[in-house]
């Protein structure tokens, strides 16, 4: 199972599905319909902390995502420990880290279940040294084009 270690990772390199352009209309979507309407979730939250922090996308093993980050509301406390300004009220995909959709885990193809945490010294991993760091993550990030930006 383990918990949060608190090491601020997946709040300086975030892994989505979503290109910057999906967000950014799935947003105006939320803005100028009707309430109630069923909508991406959460959006209302993640185009704010995303607009404009996609490095590029990134292919695991066929599976591609787009790197975003660091997340506009990440802050580091006055010991350096990572802050979310957002905390009591951040997306789904924050408090559900790393069990919300699917973990790059298991894109990744590795022990999936005692380590479901995408990066090293994640507290969700019983490995301490499994997972990439903020460095190898970023290794080989492709541009986007014009239809993702
Ligand atoms: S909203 Fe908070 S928990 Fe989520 S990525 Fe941003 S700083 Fe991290």
């Amino acid at each position: 199972m383990g918990a949060c270690a608190r090491t601020g990772q997946c709040c300086e390199l975030i892994m989505l599905d979503h290109s910057p352009r999906l967000i950014r209309e799935s947003y105006e979507n939320w803005k100028y319909s009707k309430p109630n309407t069923v909508q991406y979730q959460d959006i209302e939250l993640m185009y704010p902390m995303l607009a404009g922090r996609c490095k590029g996308k990134k292919d695991f093993g066929g599976t591609m995502k787009y790197i975003y980050g660091p997340c506009r509301n990440f802050d580091r406390d006055e010991k350096g420990l990572p802050l979310c300004a957002i905390h009591q009220n951040k997306p789904r995909m924050c408090s559900g880290y790393p069990h919300y959709q699917t973990p790059i885990a298991v894109v990744m193809n590795t022990k999936t279940n005692d380590n479901p945490g995408w990066f090293r010294g994640c507290g969700f991993n019983s490995d301490p040294s499994y997972g990439g760091t903020l460095e190898t993550m970023a290794l080989g990030i492709q541009p986007l084009t014009d239809e993702e930006k």
